[in-house]
């Protein structure tokens, strides 16, 4: 057992009010550590740090500012397979997916540091003489984020990165049920060099503690990932309070296969994907449309895919495919996949919960699901495919923008004017063809539409989190 602590002002403590939170391995159901639960008095302590660390932060220039970054990253990296277990051990996925968050958090860091120095504002033609007019980029200030428990160091490490090459300081409320890797990501930067109050980790009730730091008057901009609907609660919470706000949200994402496409190719990269972190990914294929005369081949490529996948411990390196993070998730699947079977999808792999303990759910493969069925409208986070089947391409692009989500959107095809089309016409906040290229750190990263907005990779990233300034000065 251990305890994940907060914290505030570059020291760790437990919860002013001595709230804990026990936390649970999903594979076991076994209680592994505690977390500590902020209360209205540490979110106050957290803001006035933030405040604090704010000042520091941004009086330091952006290339030394840098240095402490890569830092960071360096101690991540080193530190990556010492911190991997616990992350298994909270949220399920197999070990080596573990350590690859870690070391891909490190490489973020090392991005977001060089990307910090590059932030340039434009000088603007004068009026008249002797005058100097710039449109300067500013730091908005201290930032609230917060953040998921599918990657609890891949989350959290995007806003903290971004946030701080902008010169601006954090106060990270990361998820209950996976809080130690946060914390030994944010001990990276403690020891990195990172100010007191610059970087700040707290845990709670998290409707208590969004309420709490979004109407707080320090915090000047929020950051948030999870559900469209949660989303949208925050969403109003930053309007009332007129704060900028990056939403990273649901999606459910079409992946189009066309009958030119190399099909193996297909096959491959959407079940390594699909299956990936069980499903718990929020640009995870889900709408899996396949032109009518190459159906029956991927469908069964899919099947002896998802049938190959080995259920397990995250510890066991066996394991391919681990346990969804937790057990509310177990039932929402279960009730999208008997909804999809009621109303006429055929299920051909999978369909129930595995192991006689833990959160397991056996990776599921449904084809020719009508669009009635609910699992065809909400975002099912989890190890389920659909297949359904399309004629043209008209019908491809109609199907994947009939829904309100619009994250992520792949694509396999080989004509030229297919593509073009694709790329053109798909509503999406990014698209993938022919590949999976998405989510590395120098790329943009975000959705639109219910999906949210803003984002949270590339330069891009850095523009949340800056305001702009425009300054007139003429010499006398
Ligand atoms: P949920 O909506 O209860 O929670 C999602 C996340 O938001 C959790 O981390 C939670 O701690 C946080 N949260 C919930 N209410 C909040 C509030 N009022 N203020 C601040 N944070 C709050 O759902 P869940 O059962 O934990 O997860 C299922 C759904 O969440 C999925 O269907 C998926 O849409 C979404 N999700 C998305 C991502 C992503 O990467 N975009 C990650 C995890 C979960």
């Amino acid at each position: 057992m251990r305890d994940v602590q907060l914290f505030i002002d570059g020291k760790w403590s437990d919860a002013s009010g001595g709230r804990w939170q026990d936390v649970e391995n999903p594979a076991t159901g076994e209680t592994v550590a505690r977390v500590a639960m902020a209360s209205a008095d540490d979110l106050e302590r957290a803001a006035k740090a933030a405040s604090r660390g704010f000042a520091v932060w941004k009086a330091i220039p952006a290339v030394k500012r840098a240095d402490i970054m890569h830092n960071a990253a360096a101690l991540l990296r080193e530190r990556a397979e010492a911190i991997a277990p616990n992350l298994t051990e909270e949220q399920g996925k197999p070990l080596a997916n573990s350590i690859n968050e870690a070391r891909n958090a490190a490489a973020v860091i090392d991005w977001f540091a060089e990307e910090g120095r590059r932030v340039h504002g434009r000088t603007i033609p004068p009026r008249g003489a002797m005058i100097t007019a710039i449109a300067a980029r500013e730091p908005v200030g201290p930032v609230a984020g917060f953040t998921p428990w599918n990657y609890p160091i891949g989350q959290a490490v995007r806003k903290i990165a971004a946030s701080l090459a902008a010169g601006c300081s954090i106060v990270v409320k990361a998820a209950e049920e996976t809080p130690s890797a946060t914390a030994a990501m944010v001990r990276c930067f403690e020891d990195a060099g990172v100010p007191p109050g610059v970087v700040n980790l707290v845990f709670g009730v998290p409707s208590q503690v969004s309420e709490y730091l979004i109407a707080h008057p320090l915090i000047r901009a929020i950051s948030f990932t999870g559900s469209t609907a949660v989303g949208r609660e925050l969403t109003m919470m930053a309007g009332k309070h007129l704060k900028r706000s990056t939403m990273e949200l649901g999606g459910h994402a079409p992946f189009l296969v066309f009958a030119d496409a190399d099909l193996d190719d297909a096959v491959q990269t959407l079940a390594e994907n699909k299956f990936h972190n069980a499903g718990q990914v929020c640009i995870a294929p889900t709408r899996i449309m396949v032109q009518e005369p190459v159906f029956e081949t991927v469908l069964e490529g899919l099947v002896q895919k998802a049938k190959a996948e080995r259920l397990g411990d995250g510890m066991d390196p066996a394991t391919t495919m681990g346990p969804l993070a937790h057990g509310r998730r177990i039932e929402a699947v279960d009730a999208l996949v008997q909804d999809a079977v009621a109303q006429g999808g055929r299920l051909l792999t999978g369909g129930r919960r595995a192991e006689n303990r833990g959160h397991f759910y056996e990776p599921t493969v449904l084809a020719d699901v009508p669009l009635t069925a609910r699992i065809m409208n909400e975002e099912p986070f989890a190890p389920v495919a659909i297949v359904n089947r399309f004629a043209s391409t008209d019908d491809a692009i109609a199907e994947a923008n009939r829904l309100d989500y619009a994250l992520a959107a792949y694509a396999f095809a080989r004509a030229a004017d297919t593509i073009y089309r694709l790329s053109t016409e798909v509503e999406t906040g990014m698209i993938s063809i022919n590949h999976y290229d998405l989510a590395y750190p120098e790329q943009p990263f975000g959705g639109i539409k219910d999906s949210g907005f803003g984002n949270e990779g590339g330069h891009e990233a850095l523009d949340d989190f800056l305001n702009t300034k425009f300054v007139s000065a003429r010499i006398i």
